[in-house]
């Protein structure tokens, strides 16, 4: 158990009003802790939200070993606050930190900051439909040096940020573009780790789609550039012929925490699903022979996100009918009414802020 210290803000600042958007608005406090070789993890507090200094040597502004978390916290129709899976960025966190050289941090010490923070910003939480709380952990190298080596001394911080429903209009299918030149990460890179280094690699061809009209880059696997990947910060799902399926985690995948759970659900309901290899002619074959029936994204941002359009050099498969499929409206109203509390917790997923 970690023994932490709460400061709380003699000025707290005024709740916002009107549209929420994302991560551009932050709470009144924030957690701290820090780490020092020989010593551990010590002095974790809770302190007004505020800038910090840093020594322009920090190694996380040079070399970049840092690492980040991203969850939500929710208010139930019952009024309480809930956060889903927790447990599971404390897991990835550690493995994360395993690739880029970060000590582990106790995985019941990222669950317990992670429930302090957000029970002190508590009434931070959102009400409004399809609102939450997004809790952002992250952990950066401080030492002041300009060798490339691990730190040996670290913060490990986490920010709240209330954001609005990502969906303004209803779960709107967005346009992917499939990238073919470009790719984010290759088999013993750093593509499982959540960390910012994939996503500056992801930022020329972000923009690239972006000035073509496609809101996110679909990556391929970095060596044949054949293979599908994943979406900018979603995992990727793709119902051909009645067959739920999405790329194997290989190394260069992100393991999402809304993939695993919207893969145990599948296979709950009794869909056939598999997590194998899929390449872009598989599908390019697939939607002409009408067998491409649905595609979503999943993360935790949007949970589900439709795709109704997937550009690939000059192929542009239509998928659907520009309106979402039963299997994603299915899985969205399943995550979100388990976040929520409206519908029972069959798999244990949820975990009341107390
Ligand atoms: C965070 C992230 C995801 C989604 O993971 P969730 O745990 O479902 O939010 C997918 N891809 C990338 C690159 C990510 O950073």
């Amino acid at each position: 158990m970690l023994d932490i210290k709460i400061q709380k803000t003699e000025n707290p600042k005024a709740k916002p009003e009107g549209p929420l958007g994302f991560g551009k608005i932050f709470t009144d406090h924030m957690f701290i802790m820090n780490y020092t070789e020989g010593m551990g993890w010590h002095d974790a507090r809770i302190v007004p939200f505020g800038d910090l200094s840093f020594s322009p040597a920090s190694m996380v502004f040079h070399y970049g070993q840092e690492m980040f978390e991203g969850l939500k916290a929710y208010r139930g129709e019952d009024g309480k606050t809930y956060l889903f899976r927790p447990d599971m960025n404390a897991k990835r966190t550690n493995a994360t930190n395993d690739r880029l050289c970060i000590p582990h941090l106790p995985e019941e010490d990222f669950v317990q900051a992670v429930k302090a923070i957000v029970k002190v910003d508590e009434d931070w939480v959102p009400t409004e439909k399809g609102t939450s709380l997004y809790v952002r952990p992250f952990i950066i190298a401080t030492d002041p040096f300009l060798g490339v080596a691990p730190s040996k001394t670290y913060l490990f911080i986490i920010i709240l940020s209330p954001s609005g429903a990502y969906y303004a209009s209803g779960l709107e299918p967005v346009g992917i573009w499939i990238e073919d030149d470009y790719v984010r990460a290759v088999r013993g890179g750093m593509g499982f780790a959540k960390t910012g280094g994939n996503y500056a690699a992801s930022l020329a061809a972000q923009v690239k789609a972006h000035d073509a009209g496609y809101s996110q880059v679909l990556w391929l696997d970095g060596v044949e550039r054949k293979y599908i990947e994943e979406v900018g910060a979603m995992n990727i799902f793709f119902k051909i012929d009645g067959e739920i399926v999405t790329p194997m985690l290989n190394g260069s995948i992100l393991p999402g925490i809304t993939r695993d759970s919207v893969l145990n659900l599948c296979k709950h309901w009794g869909y056939k699903v598999s997590e194998r290899k899929i390449s872009v002619d598989e599908l390019l074959e697939a939607q002409k022979n009408g067998k491409l029936e649905e595609v979503f994204g999943t993360g935790t941002a949007a949970v589900i996100s439709p795709v109704g359009k997937l550009r690939y050099k000059d192929d542009v498969m239509t998928i659907g009918d520009g309106s979402i499929g039963p299997v994603s409206q299915r899985l969205y109203d399943t995550v979100t009414g388990i976040q929520l509390g409206k519908l029972p917790d069959e798999f244990g997923w949820r975990q009341e802020v107390k």
